[in-house]
């Protein structure tokens, strides 16, 4: 700074913020800013550039000498004012201009831009700047800029000034609109100079262009010095001044902004790392139960929250269930508010609902018996159009709120649990049978020719029941299908009940089922096959009000090497019939010494 500051006076440094390849000198925007601070020059012009940009947003008939000072003494800026009296004395000055402008100027004009930004590539350069104003006049548009400082040119200097030419050539490309008029209003003296600009004129301007960044770029360390043809500038043929330029950015810039970069960088491909890797984990899922009971957990692990619930949709009862619980309350005491869901959400038939953030308000709304005080962030479960249901993620603290960099990690990560949750729910669909749910038997028979492939190899033990509702038939003769078909919901439940979660339980059949009991040997078969028995046996049934005695015959087998699938089946199936004809509500294990 020090080094360029000795090249400065307070007036070449106006004159270079001011020129059209500041940006080349990137410190001098640095300078600018520490000047600004203290330059009654500076905060002048920005103060009337605000409120000539103000007082052109007003209807037409509302501009007069009223209103712009008005806006003055609106937007004033007192910085950079050494004494009040100099301060003062501007204000002074501005006034006259302002009022001479408002009398000297013409008020009733189209603009259809004011202060444009832009930000045009000319080769593998940017030019940024501002527009002033862009006015609609016959035949395209006429650009205007204030000046609050220098001379005003003459007609010929403006025809070749760059600075008009560069804005000239931004309007063009930027908004399509062709700049037939380049204007400068000098406010000092309360002159306008107009140059026509024709298609050529834009060509050349970006020929010239190129020029000067050829010439930057051949100046590897370019510090600002006054050059032998201008007193304020090295690059003479650039320095009409005017506040836009072509951005260089210099080394030591670079490396500071790719640190940041490569930080947040950093941080992404983590945390894409992280996300692929559940991912990974999600579509290993077969079970909708034990993804359900893991969403907390992922969501935990790619972003910093405090609780997570899961809501899922539950076709049978209609509503929406709580699958988690991070309170550690029993689940049936969280009451949930389903009508709020339905309500709140405004979600009619078939619509899907927008991730968003509950207030305090809203989840006392929906979860009325639970005490929670920060924001949560609603993310829905939807796949293929179903609104499988929604998980309510809490932010960490008060403070720490969630922006769009985590919500974008959060939706892409519901999304992706959102699909394998379908599938997976299709997947229990198609092997689940619709009144008992227990296994179909296609799955039944895939299962067990999986598990007697795996003993072969592995060495590993399985025992397969197969058991048969006594008198059944007599049941549906009595009470009616319909009773018959509760009963085999509550046997299923039973048998679902009385074996391990890693137990495959499926319907065979009408009112047989199968169970493959992982890891037993016959003995633990057979003590399993007569808990299960017993609990059937033990079990209240009615029917029509009527408490009616429902037991079950099991023919068990433990898997031998030799067995086939189909050997497994039949031999347990004969043991079924021996169980039955040794009277019923009985357990027949296979022998394997008797052949
Ligand atoms: P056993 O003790 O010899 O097994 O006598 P059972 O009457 O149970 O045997 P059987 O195989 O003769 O009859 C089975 C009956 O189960 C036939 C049918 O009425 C009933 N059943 C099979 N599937 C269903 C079903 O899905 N719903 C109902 N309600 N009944 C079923
Ligand atoms: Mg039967
Ligand atoms: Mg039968």
């Amino acid at each position: 700074m020090n080094e360029i500051s000795k090249y400065f006076d307070s007036q070449s440094i106006s004159t270079y913020i001011l020129c059209p390849l500041k940006f080349k000198l990137y410190y001098i925007d640095k300078l600018g800013q520490l000047y600004k601070k203290q330059n009654a020059t500076i905060s002048l012009s920005e103060t009337l550039h605000k409120v000539l940009s103000e007082f052109f947003i007003l209807e037409e008939q509302k501009r007069n000498y009223t209103t712009i000072i008005n806006l003055l003494n609106k937007n004033w800026i007192s910085i950079g004012y050494s004494t009040n009296e100099e301060e003062t004395d501007y204000k002074h000055r501005a006034i006259t201009w302002l009022k001479n402008f408002t009398q000297g100027q013409s008020l009733n004009i189209i603009p259809r831009y004011i202060n444009e930004y832009f930000r045009v590539r000319i080769d593998d350069f940017y030019i940024i700047g501002k527009i002033d104003r862009i006015d609609e006049i016959e035949g395209g548009v006429e650009i205007v800029d204030y000046k609050t400082s220098g001379s005003v040119p003459t007609q010929e200097e403006f025809d070749q000034d760059l600075q008009s030419g560069i804005s000239a050539y931004a309007c063009w490309t930027k908004l399509k609109l062709f700049p037939k008029k380049v204007s400068q209003i000098y406010l000092q003296y309360n002159q306008k100079i107009t140059t026509i600009k024709t298609p050529q004129h834009l060509e050349l301007v970006q020929k010239n262009i190129i020029n000067i960044i050829k010439q930057i770029r051949l100046d590897d360390n370019f510090v600002p010095k006054p050059n032998n043809s201008c007193v304020w500038c090295d690059f003479l043929t650039v320095c009409p001044e005017m506040g836009m330029g072509a951005k260089i950015v210099k080394q030591e810039n670079l490396e500071k902004e790719f640190k940041e970069i490569n930080l947040k960088l950093e941080k992404s491909i983590n945390d894409l790392y992280l996300l692929h890797r559940i991912t990974l984990d999600i579509s290993e899922f077969l079970d909708s139960t034990k993804l359900i009971n893991s969403i907390p957990e992922f969501i935990k692990g790619l972003v910093d929250v405090d609780k997570v619930f899961v809501f899922i949709y539950d076709d049978e009862e209609k509503e929406f269930i709580l699958k988690n619980n991070s309170l550690n309350k029993t689940l049936d005491k969280i009451f949930i508010n389903q009508e709020f869901i339905l309500q709140y959400l405004k979600l009619k038939e078939h619509e899907i609902p927008q991730s968003k953030i509950f207030s305090g308000n809203t989840i006392n709304f929906l979860l009325p018996n639970i005490e929670l005080d920060k924001d949560m962030l609603f993310l829905p479960l939807v796949a293929r159009e179903k609104f499988l249901g929604f998980v309510l993620i809490e932010q960490k603290t008060k403070l720490k709120k969630f922006n769009n960099y985590s919500l974008s990690l959060l939706q892409n990560l519901t999304s992706h649990i959102s699909l394998a949750l379908h599938n997976i729910q299709l997947y229990e669909l198609a092997i689940t049978d619709g009144l008992t749910k227990l296994y179909i038997h296609r799955y039944f028979i895939t299962r067990l020719e999986q598990e007697v492939r795996r003993a072969k190899r592995y060495g590993t033990i399985f025992s397969l029941l197969m058991l048969d509702i006594d008198y059944f038939k007599k049941v549906n003769d009595t009470y009616g299908h319909i009773v018959g078909d509760k009963i085999l919901k509550k046997v299923a439940k039973i048998l679902l009940s009385s074996v391990r979660d890693t137990d495959i339980v499926c319907r065979y059949g009408g009112e047989e089922f199968a169970i493959i009991l992982l890891e037993a040997d016959r003995f633990w078969a057979e003590k399993i096959a007569d808990r299960i028995r017993n609990n059937v046996e033990t079990a209240e049934f009615t029917a029509l009000d009527k408490k009616i005695q429902i037991t079950i015959s099991v023919g068990a087998k433990e898997f031998y090497e030799k067995d086939t699938t189909e050997d497994l089946i039949n031999k347990a199936d004969q043991m079924l019939y021996l169980a039955k004809m040794m009277g019923r509500n009985r357990v027949v294990l296979y022998n394997e010494d008797v052949k």
